[in-house]
């Protein structure tokens, strides 16, 4: 039986909540599953090679639907018989137009690299993968700007726009899998953070299909428009709940004609602080990453293979690693500087690093950048990780990673019992910490001690409980830790102006 558009309940949560146990948020089963007639229908909007479903006649075998019904951390798993790859922005205007009058909940799909859960289904969602819708529209050379369908991987578009000089303001480890839709969706923060500022500034238009198959143009290449509310900010981050990006119109900047790379180990993270501010007066506008590994973080890069370990010496007392990088106009002045930061680091009365390795050629380079973007690839190797990407202020880093690994050993929990380690990791330049505890399995007791202590850690300090990766299904209990009422209270408001079925990756960002 159809649920009626009056059966979509707008909970209000608690603006404080104590959150007892989750593995993956749950949505009440009020959407219709996909049926064979959907399939009929659906089979007149897209070729048979564009629908893959378990459903009799099959096109698909269950195992084919693993990679769309898993999560990339292994926590998240849904049940959807279907799968569809529509091409064109038509396509997904049909298919969501009778989504929402049949009341099939929808997941929008990009690479599937994000971390919280948002991309795969709950329950039966029907998947709707953006792969192939894959070709570049258009991209103007001297404003650097360029339209893109959301399905582009990351990679592929900054391959396309570097014969132009040019490069893409969002990177990131994921960029092999993950689509621009995806990283518009999640306002994935990235690498170049620091340098280019967020997706919210670079992006310029969206293409997006509502739910009830209305597709909204707001697909500008205009750097100024002042014409009203700005609609496409309210999809940049929205994790698909509002409805599918179909193409993005994003600035791309002008590619540095040199960069460079070093990184400094340092025998305590009291030195962090004080060394980023060095580093910013020395180099200044040729800075453009700061990015934090403590000493876990990067044995397990090492001992997972990501990039080239340093020499023994090199990492002898070092408590944590700060990977520096350079992206200036000409290489000799750029180099100077870097020098010249690096003797008056190291002929200090005190020094705040032990050493510091400068990438000589740009396989060093590669390597080193290797060994801060491997991490999460090294982390999901050793085994199943709780991921917290939270914003904090940069003097709470280290407190915030002992903290926890404190109250996970006095629980019990620490080393040859469930828990084999806490560390983190990130962009300090963003004030971004990537705590994560890395477990053989994902357990209850794990997850109680961990929730809410470190959301509540979070709050006290004012900061965010997600600074880049979303909300998805995992935090979506969390959302009142940096968000109050009020604001709660808009965003399921909005959420019901553009999706007031609900159909939209339900039970991701709002509970
Ligand atoms: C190794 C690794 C490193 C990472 N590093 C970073 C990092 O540095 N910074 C960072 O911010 N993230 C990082 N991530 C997380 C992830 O890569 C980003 O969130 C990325 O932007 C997700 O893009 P995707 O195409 O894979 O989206 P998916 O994972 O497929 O989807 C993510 C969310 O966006 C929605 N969505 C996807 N496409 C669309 C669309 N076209 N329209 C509407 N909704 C859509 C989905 O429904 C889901 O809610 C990393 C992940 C991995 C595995």
């Amino acid at each position: 039986m159809l649920a009626t558009a009056s059966t979509v309940v707008v909970r209000r949560l608690p603006t404080r909540l104590r959150w007892t146990t989750r593995l993956a948020s749950s949505t009440p089963p009020k959407f219709n599953s996909v049926t064979k007639e959907d399939i009929a229908h659906f089979s007149k909007i897209l070729p048979p090679t564009s629908i893959l479903t378990t459903l009799e006649p099959a096109s698909a075998s269950p195992s084919e639907l693993e990679i769309f019904n898993n999560d990339w951390i292994g926590r998240f798993k849904g049940q959807s018989t279907t799968v569809l790859k529509p091409k064109t922005t038509e396509q997904v205007s049909q298919i969501l137009k009778w989504c929402n009058e049949r009341y099939i909940a929808v997941v929008p799909q990009g690479g599937n690299t994000g971390l919280v859960g948002g991309s795969v289904p709950l329950h039966d969602e029907l998947v709707l993968s953006l792969a192939n819708m894959n070709k570049v529209r258009s991209f103007d050379p001297v404003a650097g700007i360029l339209v893109a369908d959301a399905g582009c991987i990351l990679q592929s578009l900054t391959d396309y726009v570097a014969p132009h000089n040019h490069i893409m303001p969002v990177d990131l480890g994921a960029k092999g899998s993950c689509q621009i839709g995806g990283n518009v969706s999640t306002n994935a923060g990235g690498l170049r953070l620091l340098r280019y500022g967020s997706l919210h500034g670079t992006v310029l238009g969206v293409e997006v299909v509502l739910p009830d198959g209305t597709i909204l143009d707001q697909l500008t290449t205009l750097r100024k428009d002042n014409t009203g509310y700005d609609l496409k900010q309210l999809f940049i981050g929205a994790e698909g709940t509002l409805g599918v990006v179909t193409a993005v119109s994003i600035l791309t900047p002008p590619a540095p004609q040199a960069s460079n790379n070093v990184i400094l180990a340092l025998p305590s993270f009291n030195n962090v602080q004080p060394l980023f501010r060095q580093v910013k007066h020395h180099l200044s506008e040729i800075l453009s990453a700061f990015e934090f590994i403590d000493r876990t973080a990067y044995d397990l890069a090492v001992k997972h293979g990501q990039g080239r370990a340093l020499e023994s010496d090199e990492v002898e007392g070092a408590e944590c690693f700060v990977l520096v990088e350079t992206s200036g106009g000409r290489r000799e002045h750029d180099e100077e500087k870097l020098s010249d930061l690096l003797e008056d680091l190291l002929s200090a009365e005190q020094p705040l690093i032990n050493t510091g390795v400068l990438a000589q050629n740009p396989a060093q380079f590669s390597s080193l950048w290797a060994l801060r973007e491997g991490v999460t690839e090294a982390v999901s190797k050793e085994g199943k990780a709780y991921k917290y990407d939270i914003s904090i202020p940069l003097a709470s880093f280290q407190e915030v990673v002992d903290g926890t690994r404190e109250r996970l050993r006095q629980k019990g929990l620490l080393h040859d019992k469930a828990v084999k380690h806490v560390l983190g990791y990130g962009h300090v330049g963003d004030g971004n910490l990537h705590l994560n505890i890395v477990a053989d399995a994902f357990l209850p007791e794990i997850q109680d001690a961990l929730e809410p202590y470190i959301y509540e850690v979070v709050q006290s300090l004012r900061g965010s409980v997600s600074a880049e990766h979303g909300i998805g299904a995992m935090k979506t209990h969390a959302l009142p830790y940096s968000k109050d009422k009020a604001s709660i209270d808009l965003m399921y408001k909005i959420k019901k102006v553009f999706d007031p079925k609900g159909i939209m990756n339900p039970g991701k960002v709002l509970e």
